[in-house]
């Protein structure tokens, strides 16, 4: 896949508000915050879309989730709620081809989606 940004967020080439890393995954606050706290959970191995993903990268998966997860309760979002998004695509408005998951929380959050 071609690259992005997000690799260069990884290597620290570009500066980024990182409030979450391990040996996988990468979280950091987005540029552009649709929500007071919104955060986005990449894997440090790229992968452009969720048509990309095969079954090898269920474990991938899993960690992005439970990192965000597990983000949302230790800023305080469990009992109040949080939404987690991937976008995929054109139609679902993906603008960044490194797989990422939108945690958002600490506003009302509507239903549907835009
Ligand atoms: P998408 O639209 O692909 O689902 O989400 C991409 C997200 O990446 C957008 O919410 C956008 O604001 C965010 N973003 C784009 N460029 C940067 C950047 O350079 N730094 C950070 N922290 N977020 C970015």
């Amino acid at each position: 896949m071609a690259e992005t940004l997000f690799s260069k967020i990884i290597r620290r080439e570009i500066p980024a508000d990182i409030v979450f890393e391990d040996d996988h995954v990468l979280g950091f606050r987005d540029i552009n915050p649709q929500a007071p706290l919104h955060v986005l959970f990449i894997p440090k191995q790229p992968v452009a879309t969720l048509n990309d993903l095969e079954p090898g990268h269920a474990e991938l998966v899993g960690r992005l989730v439970l990192a965000a997860a597990a983000f949302a309760r230790k800023e305080g979002y469990a009992e109040s709620g949080y939404r987690t998004v991937f976008n995929c695509n054109e139609d679902a408005g993906q603008s960044v081809f490194h797989i990422h998951l939108h945690l958002l929380a600490g506003r009302k959050l509507s239903w549907p989606p835009g």
